[in-house]
């Protein structure tokens, strides 16, 4: 089983990419990808734990752009993490985070629901590496007893033109796509049934992006027969996952993380996987010759 879309403790995911490692060996995925939140500080910790239970791995990664001032997320996958101008990058983007839940931490205090999170904060200016993000910030009011979970702090406050809500600052689909090419790597639109707006896709496609996510937990049968004929219709490969970041438990339970996602619910088919595969490579032979 491939699954190219998992978030670890890195981001705001809810283990340590070991962790995840393990848990997607128990329920048989052979071929993964962590892909956190605009850093690529699980991805050594990831091979080292993948490789001696026999799982493939590619390194990956899922960057926030903004469209329309609202996130957009790009994936990437067999991109070389030591890239210079993707680290670079990526520093500026935790930085915004920082910024932004700072910014968010204010308004939901203005809403009358003040949280402690600067143990948090300092954690993420101490790790750099680590990605802050409104998940975290979302815990935060389910520990003070605002709301019951994950998906009611964003349902009432977290999410896009809620009250608390702050957009993004932050490069363009375009730019984004440009930068994981300049790392080596693929680019694959993610979850587009979630995102809403295929409009978007003509420009990014002319910006070099080669996939898009048609396999995903939250799209219907249907939206992956969408998608998959999307991708056939601009000539772009497809990638899926489960975007797992937590334990799958009851549909938005603290417990379980951000969603319902649990490992294996989701499989990218290993044609699909192959095609992937080979857009990298070929890339890669292009820019040596
Ligand atoms: P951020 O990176 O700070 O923009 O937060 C984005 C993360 O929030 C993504 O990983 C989503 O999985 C999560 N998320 C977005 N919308 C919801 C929602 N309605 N309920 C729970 N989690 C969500
Ligand atoms: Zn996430
Ligand atoms: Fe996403
Ligand atoms: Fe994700």
């Amino acid at each position: 089983m491939i699954d190219l879309h998992l978030h670890t403790s890195a981001s705001d995911g809810r283990y340590p990419a070991a962790e995840v490692v393990l848990r997607a060996h128990a329920a048989g995925i052979t071929t993964l990808s962590v892909t956190d939140h605009d850093t690529t500080a699980g991805l050594d910790e990831t091979a080292r734990a993948a490789a001696p239970l026999g799982i493939e791995y590619v390194p990956g990664i899922e960057i926030t752009a903004v469209w329309r001032r609202k996130d957009l997320h790009v994936l990437g996958y067999f991109f070389d993490p030591r890239s210079p101008g993707l680290q670079a990058f990526l520093v500026t983007q935790r930085q915004d985070r920082i910024r932004r839940f700072r910014a968010m931490v204010v308004k939901v205090a203005e809403l009358g629901l003040p949280v402690d999170v600067d143990a948090l904060v300092e954690r993420a200016e101490r790790h750099s590496h680590h990605s802050l993000g409104r998940p975290l910030l979302a815990d935060a009011l389910v520990s003070a007893g605002y709301v019951a979970d994950r998906r009611e702090a964003f349902d009432r406050y977290l999410g896009d033109d809620c009250a608390a809500f702050v957009p993004r600052a932050g490069a363009s689909p375009e730019e984004v796509v440009g930068i994981i090419a300049g790392a080596g790597g693929i680019a694959s639109l993610a979850h587009p049934g979630l995102l809403g707006h295929d409009e978007v896709i003509p420009s990014m496609v002319a910006s070099g992006l080669q996939a898009i996510e048609a396999y995903h937990s939250k799209h219907a049968p249907a939206t992956v027969l969408r998608y998959v004929r999307l991708a056939e219709h601009y000539g772009l490969a497809v990638s899926g996952g489960s975007d797992f970041h937590g334990d799958g438990g009851p549909s938005g339970s603290a417990r379980g993380g951000n969603d319902s996602a649990a490992l294996g619910c989701v499989a990218l088919p290993r044609d699909a996987f192959d095609r992937l595969r080979e857009l990298a490579v070929s890339g890669a032979r292009a820019r040596s010759s």
